[in-house]
C-alpha cells in the first residue's frame, strides 16, 4: 500500500510505494549518480570505493549500497572488498555468496522475494510505468495544494 513519507534525500513529502525512500526527482538524481558510478567502474574496474566516490562525487555509502543491492558488480581484480554477510566469503555483488543465497533463500523466501521486487520496481521498470508513477505524484501534489 502506498503511504506518505519524507524523502530520505531532500525530505520532501511523497507517496512511498516500495524500495528506496526517495521522491521522484531524487530517484532520478539517484539513477544519474548510479549511472556515473557504473560508467566509472566500467572504465576503471580496479578503482576502490573511495576513488570512485571522489571521481564521481557520489558518497561511498551510496556506492556500497549499489553493491549490496546487486546493481553494481566488482571485478575479480577489484580491491573493493564485498563480503558475504553470512559466511564472510568474498563476493562480487549483492549481500551473500551463492551458497548462502541458496540456503537463505529457503529460510527467507519472502524477504528475498520482496527485495527482488523492490529492485525491479525501482530500476527494472519500463519507461511507461515510470510515467504512470509520476502522474500519481502529480495528482497527489495537486490534491494537497
Ligand atoms: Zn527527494
Ligand atoms: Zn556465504
Amino acid at each position: 500500500m502506498p503511504e506518505i513519507k519524507n524523502c530520505s534525500r531532500c525530505n520532501k513529502i511523497f507517496m512511498y510505494v516500495s524500495g528506496l525512500r526517495l521522491c521522484d526527482s531524487c530517484k532520478k538524481l539517484d539513477d544519474e549518480d548510479f549511472e556515473r558510478v557504473r560508467q566509472f567502474v566500467r572504465d576503471f574496474p580496479g578503482a576502490t570505493v573511495p576513488e570512485v566516490s571522489k571521481e564521481t562525487g557520489v558518497p561511498s555509502q551510496m556506492i556500497y549500497r549499489y553493491l549490496k543491492e546487486g546493481k553494481l558488480e566488482v571485478s575479480d581484480s577489484s580491491p573493493i572488498a564485498l563480503l558475504c554477510e553470512n559466511c564472510g566469503k568474498r563476493i562480487k555483488s549483492g549481500r551473500f555468496c551463492v551458497d548462502c543465497s541458496k540456503r537463505l533463500a529457503n529460510e527467507m523466501i519472502t524477504a528475498g522475494k520482496s527485495l527482488r521486487e523492490d529492485y525491479r520496481k525501482n530500476y527494472g521498470k519500463p519507461k511507461k510505468e515510470e510515467a504512470g508513477l509520476r502522474y500519481l505524484h502529480g495528482e497527489r501534489k495537486k490534491g494537497e495544494d
